[in-house]
């Protein structure tokens, strides 16, 4: 080639360079950076990773906490609160019981009539009452007594095949799913109001007081026998139905365990009570911490900007309140830094708790082949117009790792309490031992609870495994209450 022809053909193959340098930053303009989507993909997965033997270090961790919170109070992140039940349901209670249900924006109030071995539940009727926001705020009379009013008109509706005998009084479990010292089966102070409810003047107060002077007020006679929260309740329903339930875990907005402990194996309570036998423990295990806990920045952030920083952390990885809103913080990071939903960030994607966990399992469960309901999902709830279907599919995998690892680190935690029950390893006799389970994300959210399911097996080994069973137990709480005012009644012999 002459030095003309080269000169020509090195000003061709700069031009053409130039050229396709222009078509990518053009692309790059409009679209998705891949690359940095990649990056912060990769690391995202990596720092969510649970591999086996680290689930294992977790259980040990809980099993470890355990400990030192029936030590002593303030021993650990956990408080082992003792739950004063230490009769839970056989099946050969008798006679109508009333359950009082409050831990949300709605209440419930139940009646069963319980028949005995025999007749077990004969029947059973509840109504669904929800609180009016203001009374959430406001003075603690007000609240008790809308509550007190809508149990004394459910007993006045009691037909006649309710009916207690002649001068017996009717007896209530109230189910009251907020932080409580507990200082009797059917007494315990409020440590503070939490889900939205702010009354000043009931903390520290007893809340079964409070409950019994509304109903007076009311006219009401009726006698609070145990006072418990949702995830007690679940234990002691969970009981009625099957004699080897042993711990109930719930996983709804937060999450929750309890588990039947030896009584003399709680050092705090050595010496306040003599008592031989079991004790059913309140582990508030939401609060679970450990250095061992795979937390990402998006976790960070989310825990600085809640309203109870550095609590609550294993709750804030593992249940229905906060998932979606994690998998919110990793789409909005790829959106700012790498334009995965075009030039400019979806407004809707900004606004924490927008992507709710129902909404998540709902995209996580699409099977369609053009993913449709993630389209129609990410239009819906945040306003984002048109995705490609390598975005969906990014999107399913966000879910996936989010899920999984909450599913993954709850079943370590279950694994850790059945350690701390010597339910880890064959016993002999071999012994079942079940686990009564409720709340909406286990119940919903079909490949988070199957992935707990999967993990617990593999943690347990095939043969453990197969004497450990996890049973939903539909709103077992309410009537968890009825039966734990049956078990502990004043009319009981002995
Ligand atoms: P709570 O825990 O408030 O007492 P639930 O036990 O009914 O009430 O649980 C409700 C929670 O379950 C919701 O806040 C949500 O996080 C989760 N949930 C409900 N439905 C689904 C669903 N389809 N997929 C995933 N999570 C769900
Ligand atoms: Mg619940």
């Amino acid at each position: 080639m002459g030095r003309l022809a080269r000169v020509y053909a090195a000003v061709v193959v700069a031009a053409a360079a130039v050229a396709v340098a222009v078509v990518v930053v053009k692309r790059r303009g409009k679209g998705t950076k891949w690359g940095k989507v990649r990056e912060i993909f990769t690391e995202v997965e990596r720092k969510c990773a649970t591999p086996v033997a680290r689930l294992r270090q977790v259980a040990d961790a809980m099993a470890v906490e355990m400990h030192a919170g029936l030590a002593s109070d303030g021993g650990s992140k956990l408080k082992m609160l003792l739950s004063y039940v230490d009769n839970l349901p056989t099946g050969d209670e008798k006679g109508l019981f009333y359950a009082l249900d409050l831990g949300g924006t709605n209440f419930r109030v139940l009646r069963v009539l319980l028949g005995g071995k025999e007749h077990r539940v004969v029947k059973q009727e509840y109504e669904e009452v929800s609180i009016p926001p203001h009374l959430m705020l406001g003075g603690s009379h007000e609240l008790f007594d809308f509550i007190a009013a809508a149990l004394s008109r459910f007993v006045e509706t009691e037909g006649d095949e309710f009916r207690i005998p002649e001068g017996k009084q009717r007896e209530l479990g109230f189910t009251f799913s907020f932080p409580v010292k507990q200082l009797s089966i059917a007494s315990g102070t409020l440590i503070k109001w939490t889900k939205g409810f702010c009354i000043e003047e009931t903390v520290g107060q007893d809340v079964v007081a409070e409950l019994t002077k509304a109903m007076e007020r009311q006219g009401l006679n009726m006698r609070v026998t145990a006072l418990v929260n949702d995830t007690i309740g679940t234990l002691a329903g969970g009981r009625y139905e099957d004699s080897d339930v042993l711990v109930a875990v719930i996983l709804g907005t937060g999450t929750n365990a309890a588990y039947v402990e030896r009584a003399n194996a709680i050092p705090k309570w050595h010496g306040l009570l003599p008592k031989s036998g079991d004790m059913v423990i309140n582990m508030e295990w939401g609060n679970f911490k450990s250095s061992l806990l795979p937390l990402t920045e998006y976790d960070e952030a989310l825990d600085f900007e809640s309203l109870n920083p550095g609590e609550q952390i294993y709750e804030k990885l593992i249940s229905g309140m906060y998932l979606g809103e994690i998998v919110r913080r990793i789409l909005l990071r790829m959106a700012q830094e790498s334009s995965l939903f075009g030039e400019v960030v979806p407004q809707k994607l900004e606004i924490p708790f927008i992507l709710r966990t129902p909404h998540m399992s709902a995209m996580h469960h699409d099977s369609s082949p053009d993913l449709k309901i993630v389209a129609t999902k990410l239009k819906e709830f945040l306003g984002i117009q048109s995705t490609s279907l390598k975005t969906r599919r990014l999107v399913i995998s966000i879910c996936d790792i989010v899920a999984q690892r909450g599913a993954r680190l709850a079943a370590a935690g279950i694994y850790g309490i059945l350690k701390k029950l010597g339910r880890d390893t064959l016993t002999s006799p071999k012994q079942r031992t079940v686990i009564a389970m409720d709340g909406g994300l286990y119940e919903h959210y079909s490949i988070f609870s199957e992935c707990l399911n999967n993990t617990l097996r593999n943690l347990l080994g095939e043969e453990v495994a197969g004497t450990v069973v996890i049973k939903l137990a539909n709103d077992g709480s309410g009537i968890g209450a009825a039966l734990l005012a049956a078990s502990h009644s004043q009319y009981l012999e002995g």
